[in-house]
């Protein structure tokens, strides 16, 4: 069943379509084997795309502004609950569909596209793991972006290895008074809920809502980042915060499975951001190598930037095939979905990581200024090697699988 915010979308996309705006990112965006639904998702996100991303994100980046009403209007297409039910507000579409959006949308901005990713996973936690009084008091508000929210796990002494974490909440009364503090955390600061990984007990990881007025609840100053500056990131300090135990998501001790079947999820999304900065960069990089002439000659002549060109049509389809089944996977609940998710996210984070990289150096010097937004996208691109699982862990999960089946 089509959802009433995705019916919204395609009509918007539809008079987008029919005004000639279509906005057609690269000519290797093969439809065959989407759904009818799901090639609608995805030129409407790329419609969205070219009307509310792509003029301004390189202002964005240049003033590190987080573009706050550009996510109310994705959250009026369903952008910010798209893999939710639609019971309390979600869109109810599939994790390919997402990957579709999330791609789109990287086409132009990743960081802005990855900062939906959270709002995604965020609205996800609640909505499956959260009772009916959580559920309706935040998923209204999370899916239309009138509230914004994070996802807090990382802390300054636990990283990669996120399950030592030391943040503590101890029960006292009818409450529970949280002490620790996060590191890194996108919107930090700017939030108006935090979905917070603790410790409720020696060996119990628990996942608890914390509202941004929550008192003893302070926030550093944003990050100085190489990339990623549309999206504000900040650590956190939990000084006796108190929040009711109601609060808390799901049962004490499930925290950490809560948490990391959410990356599952976030991993894709990840991923999905990597293919739309690269499939935009090469799509860039075709037109100014068949305009750009030295020695007489249009670059794209020399066999060098042809087999470069194959290269990365090459890496950037087979990247987009792993994370599409990985977004499969995770649809079908298969006991391989946390194994093709983070094979999805090394896969794509590299290769889509190179093939900007290759770009910026078929480009010569002018793909070093910011005028031609490929040095942005570089620079957007690198952390997600390094987030949602460093793809060194990503690595330790791939193997330990494999090794075991
Ligand atoms: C811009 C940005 C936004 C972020 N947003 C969020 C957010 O919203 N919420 C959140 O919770 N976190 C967020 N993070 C944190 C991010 O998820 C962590 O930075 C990441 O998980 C890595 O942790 P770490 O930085 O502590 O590195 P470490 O864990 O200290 O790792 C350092 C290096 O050691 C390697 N390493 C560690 N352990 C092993 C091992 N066993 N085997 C091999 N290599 C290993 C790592 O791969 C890495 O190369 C964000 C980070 C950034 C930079």
């Amino acid at each position: 069943m089509i959802s009433r915010r995705l019916l919204h979308c395609f009509n918007r996309s539809s008079k987008l379509l029919n005004n000639k705006n279509q906005y057609r990112f690269e000519s290797l965006n093969d439809t065959s084997n989407l759904t009818e639904d799901q090639v609608l998702v995805q030129q409407a996100a790329l419609n969205f795309t070219k009307e509310h991303l792509l003029p301004f994100a390189s202002e964005w980046d240049q003033k590190s502004q987080s573009p706050i009403e550009v996510y109310k209007e994705a959250g009026k297409l369903g952008f910010a609950c798209i893999y939710s039910s639609p019971d309390h507000g979600g869109s109810g579409m599939d994790r390919v569909s997402a990957s579709l959006v999330f791609e789109a949308l990287a086409t132009a901005c990743v960081s802005t596209s990855s900062y939906l990713s959270i709002l995604n996973m965020n609205h996800w936690i609640i909505d499956t793991y959260g009772n009916e009084k959580q559920k309706a008091e935040w998923l209204p508000q999370l899916s239309t972006v009138e509230k914004f929210s994070s996802y807090c796990l990382t802390e300054p002494g636990s990283g990669s290895d996120a399950a030592n974490m030391k943040t503590f909440a101890k029960k006292d009364g009818g409450d529970y008074v949280i002490n620790g503090s996060k590191c890194f955390i996108s919107n930090a600061g700017f939030s108006d809920l935090y979905v917070v990984m603790c410790k409720t007990g020696e060996n119990e990881r628990s996942c608890i809502l914390v509202p941004s007025d929550a008192k003893g609840l302070s926030f550093g100053k944003p990050e100085v980042k190489m990339g990623w500056h549309a999206s504000p990131t900040a650590s956190i300090t939990f000084d006796n915060v108190r929040v009711p135990q109601s609060n808390l998501i799901s049962t004490e001790g499930n925290g950490f499975k809560i948490a990391m079947t959410a990356l599952d999820g976030g991993r894709v999304n990840i991923a999905s951001t990597s293919l739309g900065s690269a499939a935009q960069c090469l799509a860039k990089t075709k037109e100014y190598v068949g305009q750009r002439k030295q020695f007489g000659k249009s670059i794209d002549s020399f066999q060098n930037t042809q087999f470069r060109i194959a290269e990365m049509a090459t890496d950037l389809i087979a990247s987009r095939l792993l994370v599409r089944e990985a977004a499969k996977k995770i649809d079908l609940n298969h006991p391989n979905k946390t194994l093709y998710a983070s094979m999805a996210k090394i896969q794509a984070t590299e290769k889509c990581y190179n093939i900007v990289d290759q770009c910026l150096q078929l480009h010569g010097g002018y793909g070093y200024i910011s005028e031609y937004n490929i040095e942005r996208h570089l620079r957007d691109l690198r952390v997600n090697r390094i987030l949602e699982g460093t793809n060194e862990i990503m690595r330790l999960i791939v193997s330990r699988q494999v090794i075991k089946q």
